[in-house]
């Protein structure tokens, strides 16, 4: 049965990219009956970011994006952080030197850097493969006494994957991609064990990869090039081989190149689904989440990032993901990110939302503006008034502040344009109005009445509309006038229009 990991390396917060990765693994999972399984690749100690694993689990975790098996409700193939299971790549790697498909190297740093140097001189790029390596100094070079000593002297040593000898084109097949051909003469040997004991990523990832069970490996098009040496690495250890499918890019909304880490702050949207302060810098880079995005909008949005259902339809629960999802429709091609289109898809979830959801969701912001939240029944009636035109929850406040507070301060160019001629006298005249009328107090009776009272005072109706509007908001908008009448109540309105006269 299909197994999938996402397998993050620590190295920092997870961000778009790396959330849509683990996405297209769990709706293939899911779609398939399978298991979805986190694997923490931890191994490269120089690029750990302290907090990130956290991070990565919380983020997936308010994703939705369940797994079956990993580091915290483990599972059959555990540990699985690759930094628990260091004692087996040892193993693997002295295997595939026993098959004599990797050898020991004992080049430093400097003799490397020489024969950088020395292949530059000769107008050349320096590449450790079957025609240097008999000049390097390792086990294929060296005499067998020579190489024991060494090991016994402890002298720091590297292993290296051994390209085959006679060069050969290897073929296979990628879920995506289709046929994907490389040549194993334009390959180099490279390291899979290194001189601190820690396996190289290449090893470690093949290796679990077959120790879990994996099936397919679903991961970003930065992997491709990974792709060639991982077949030949199962052909060596004889093992089967997964499926591949790498990822199409996610690209800058505007321009060229793969949208980045550091994309999401300077062009004024997030690119990770938490916020994440830099545990060295103490820098706060903007999230999903805290900026007010729904999971499931956050989700759906980045589904269509790369895949596409073939249909019109655009709005996707997750159950409907997973149903929909085929590695079919999901494109070669880059996916232009748009952050408008993000806010969009927030739109549609919330006003998919009934009132009452909203309201209970818009409490709290109130709240923190110090406003004493009126009843559920009431802030209902609030919300249903502006939803249309916000994309957050806590947009909702600056289209609806003026049912909580009366405005303190009015919109000049409004003042100057409406609050002129007879109008100040008038609204005195409405102010007593409201103030005297013991009717239903709901919006269609007072709109009749008040468009009785303006006739008979021989006023324009559009005008004293817009004044009684500045005096009531502060400005020239909001829903519906008569009913913000009726939902501010008899007293506000009274003293509002007797703030703005005065
Ligand atoms: N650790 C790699 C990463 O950080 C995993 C790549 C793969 O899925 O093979 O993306």
């Amino acid at each position: 049965s299909v197994r999938v990991r996402f397998a993050p390396s620590p190295t920092g917060p997870l961000h778009m990219g790396g959330v849509r990765t683990a996405l297209f693994n769990y709706l293939f999972a899911r779609k398939n009956g399978g298991t979805f399984i986190l694997r923490i690749e931890d191994t490269d100690q120089t690029r750990y970011v302290k907090g990130a694993e956290d991070y990565i689990i919380e983020s997936l975790k308010w994703c939705g994006l369940e797994f079956d098996e990993g580091p915290v409700q483990g599972g059959n193939y555990g540990p699985y952080r690759q930094s628990e299971r260091k004692a087996q790549y040892r193993e693997y790697a002295d295997l595939l030197m026993e098959k004599g498909h990797a050898y020991i190297a004992f080049d430093t740093a400097e003799e490397l850097d020489q024969a950088r140097k020395e292949a530059e001189a000769d107008g050349k790029t320096f590449s450790y493969d079957e025609h240097s390596r008999m000049s390097m100094k390792n086990s294929l070079s060296m005499p067998k006494e020579e190489v024991d000593k060494l090991l016994l002297e402890n002298a720091p040593h590297v292993i290296r994957f051994k390209m085959p000898e006679q060069a050969e084109v290897v073929e296979d097949e990628d879920m995506i991609r289709g046929r994907v051909s490389f040549r194993t003469s334009d390959l180099d040997d490279k390291v899979l064990f290194k001189a601190d004991g820690m396996p190289t990523y290449h090893l470690a990832n093949v290796v679990d990869d077959h120790l879990m069970e994996v099936t397919h490996v679903i991961r970003g098009e930065e992997w491709l090039p990974s792709m060639p040496l991982h077949v030949l690495l199962y052909r060596a250890f004889g093992w089967d081989k997964p499926i591949f499918a790498h990822l199409p890019l996610i690209l800058k909304p505007q321009g060229k190149g793969k949208l980045s880490k550091r994309d999401g702050d300077k062009l004024g949207f997030p690119v990770f689904p938490l916020k994440w302060t830099d545990p060295e810098t103490q820098e706060v880079a903007a999230g999903y989440r805290e900026d007010g995005y729904f999971p499931e909008a956050f989700i759906n949005m980045l589904a269509l990032l790369g895949w596409n259902p073939g249909t019109e339809q655009e709005l996707f629960t997750k159950d409907e993901l997973v149903n929909a999802f085929s590695f079919d429709r999901v494109n070669k091609s880059g996916a232009r990110f748009d952050p408008e289109k993000a806010k969009w898809f927030n739109h549609q979830y919330l006003i998919q939302k009934t009132d009452e959801e909203l309201a209970g969701l818009f409490g709290p912001v109130l709240v923190e503006k110090g406003v004493v939240p009126p009843p559920v029944d009431h802030l209902a009636k609030i919300v249903a008034l502006v939803k249309e035109r916000v994309s957050f929850v806590h947009e909702l406040w600056e289209q609806s502040s003026f049912f909580f507070v009366a405005p303190d301060a009015y919109d000049a160019k409004v003042v100057k344009k409406r609050w002129k001629g007879e109008i100040p006298a008038f609204m005195d005249k409405l102010a007593v109005f409201f103030k005297n009328d013991n009717g239903l107090w709901s919006a269609a009776v007072l709109k009749e009445e008040v468009s009785k009272l303006i006739e008979e005072n021989e006023m324009n109706f559009g005008g004293v509309m817009n004044a009684l509007r500045l005096a009531l908001v502060g400005g020239s908008f909001g829903p519906d006038l008569f009913t913000i009448v009726e939902m501010l109540g008899q007293d506000e309105v009274v003293t509002r229009i007797n703030k703005a006269v005065s």
